[in-house]
């Protein structure tokens, strides 16, 4: 027997917010450490490197490169590694059809509300938003170079 179990949880955004602020306008922020000037995309806290706990924050392109890609029936995910990030993430692909070799950082497409709770008691859970990445030239990529 296969149950779909749904748990909601609350994670308090704290320092990162500047980090989930970002994806939720759909742009890419990056914690930059103060100490070694790691660059860490997603955001982290406290440094990979030097376990420093001051950061900063800065916008990275939101370009990201596939390293690998991993296609299965019902979704596509690649390891990425984001334009002026030192560090590799793994992401959602939105147009799975598509096989150029990098991206851009998207809202999840339309379909995926499906995955949200059916009982939505917590509105900054609900809304907190996850990793995608449209593979080619985005509709984000052209609006900044028309400006
Ligand atoms: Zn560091």
């Amino acid at each position: 027997m296969k149950v779909r179990l749904v748990l909601d949880y609350s994670i308090n955004e704290g320092v990162l917010q500047p980090y989930f602020d970002g994806l939720r306008a759909g742009k890419a922020i990056a914690s930059r450490c103060d100490h070694c000037k790691h660059v860490a995309f997603p955001a982290r806290s406290t440094c990979a490197i030097c376990h420093a706990d001051t950061v900063s924050f800065q916008p990275l392109s939101g370009r990201a490169t596939v390293v690998h890609r991993s296609d299965g029936p019902a979704a596509s995910h690649a390891l990425v590694r984001f334009e002026g990030a030192d560090t590799q993430t793994t992401v959602a692909i939105s147009n799975p059809q598509s096989t150029e070799p990098s991206g851009t950082l998207c809202k999840p497409p339309a379909n995926q509300s499906e995955d949200e709770p059916p009982n939505k008691t917590n509105n900054e859970t609900a809304h907190r938003p996850g990793l995608w990445l449209c593979l080619g030239t985005s509709p984000l990529t052209k609006e900044s170079n028309d400006v």
